[in-house]
């Protein structure tokens, strides 16, 4: 006997930003309140500095639940994940309930998997306040927490029905996340709008975070680098080939982040880490995806420009070897990487030699490092 189920209605998000943002949750909140109850999940930093303004865009939300978490990468923990169900059982949410994350890919990624796992799922809004949350983590429908210390191992595809973007929230971020966010801001843009790249790659030192903190030039950088993500992520939601370009840079770079992290040391910004793999990725996808010298140097100059370069030793290269070959994009054991033939067109799926990664990591040293 052959049974077979409806594939899976993979639902879609409304991407919404600036004012049209704020009146279409107004308006979504004004029909859902009478019956529903709103739950939102912050963290420590963003129901200091964001909460007010949610509060005075949209006054009926000062009626909501509020679930505070602290700050920072420990609180993706399904621990966390336990006792945000637990409240949420206690204050009598129901399948009915709505969940609005307000905060950056922490708050975003663990408020996707309570919502996702209470009662089987409620709605979920996503309200990103980092630069990383509204170009990467709250677009795609990615949750996770974290298993002891290997990230993001539990989670699912859950999508939020709507991501809101507001540039204003940056103004409070500190400069370091504005930085980490402006790598995978810029990754999307050169996998997936060759124009807009032209225009970033030009941009001098300190340009471009003053562009995103102005009135309105953000928007020729936040929503080019939504729209490359989005596009991706419609050719393949679940991840099986075309989304894998997202990964271009992650290779190396959660090497780099395990790396720290098993070595107790001062633990890296994802976009930091990521910058580094990038400029290693970009290199090998010149012998391996025939970038062109003058690409590879672009993506250089834009990577020197807007993030400081990670240090390590020749004995750390033995074990960035070992976390590359235990990478959850790799394939039994063997590494594989997301590349680049040329802006606007990835290649993926990309196995490397360890003599290739060897030589890419004592080149990112030499090179990249000291500036040359
Ligand atoms: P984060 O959420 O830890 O935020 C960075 C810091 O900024 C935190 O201290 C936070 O409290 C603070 N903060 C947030 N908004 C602020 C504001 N407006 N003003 C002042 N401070 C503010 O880190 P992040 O860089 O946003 O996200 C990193 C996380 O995102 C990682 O866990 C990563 O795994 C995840 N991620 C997920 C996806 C995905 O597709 N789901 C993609 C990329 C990254």
């Amino acid at each position: 006997m052959k049974f077979s189920l409806r594939p899976v209605n993979v639902s879609s998000t409304s991407i919404l930003a600036g004012d049209q943002g704020w009146v279409d949750l107004s308006r979504h909140l004004r029909l859902a309140a009478t019956k529903r109850k709103v739950i939102i999940l912050a963290d420590h930093n963003s129901a200091t500095h964001c909460l007010p303004f949610l509060y005075e865009y949209i006054p009926a939300l000062m009626g909501a639940q509020l679930l505070e978490i602290a700050p920072g990468e420990t609180a993706k923990t399904l621990a966390n994940a336990a006792i945000l169900w637990e409240e949420l059982l206690r204050s009598k949410a129901d399948r009915d309930s709505l969940m609005i994350c307000l905060g950056g890919g922490v708050v975003t990624d663990l408020g996707g998997f309570v919502a996702a796992g209470f009662q089987r799922g409620i709605e979920v809004i996503h309200i990103p306040t980092t630069l990383l949350g509204m170009v990467d983590a709250a677009i795609g429908g990615k949750t996770a927490v974290n298993l002891n210390s290997t990230k993001n191992q539990i989670g699912h595809f859950y999508h939020p029905t709507r991501v809101l973007i507001h540039a204003g929230f940056l103004r409070t971020l500190p400069k370091v996340h504005l930085e980490s966010g402006s790598v995978e801001m810029a990754k999307n843009i050169i996998l997936g709008d060759p124009v807009t790249w032209k225009k970033l790659k030009g941009l001098g030192p300190g340009r471009l975070v003053h562009d995103l903190l102005s009135d309105s030039a953000w928007k020729k950088w936040i929503i080019p680098a939504v729209r490359a993500k989005v596009n991706i992520v419609n050719a393949d939601p679940q991840e099986k080939k075309k989304r894998k370009a997202l990964n271009f840079g992650h290779t190396v770079g959660h090497a780099l982040e395990s790396l720290m992290i098993s070595q107790e040391r001062e633990p890296l910004l994802h976009g930091v880490a990521v910058a580094a793999g990038m400029a290693c990725a970009a290199r090998i996808s010149t012998a391996r995806a025939g970038l062109s010298d003058e690409d590879l140097i672009d993506i250089l100059v834009f990577l020197k420009t807007n993030a400081p370069g990670v240090t390590f030793t020749d004995n750390d290269i033995h074990d960035l070897l070992g976390f590359i070959k235990s990478d959850k994009k790799g394939s039994g054991g063997v590494a594989m990487f997301s590349l680049l033939r040329e802006p606007g067109c990835p290649k993926v799926n990309v196995a490397c030699t360890r003599e290739e990664i060897v030589e890419t990591l004592r080149w990112y040293q030499q090179h990249f490092l000291s500036g040359s």
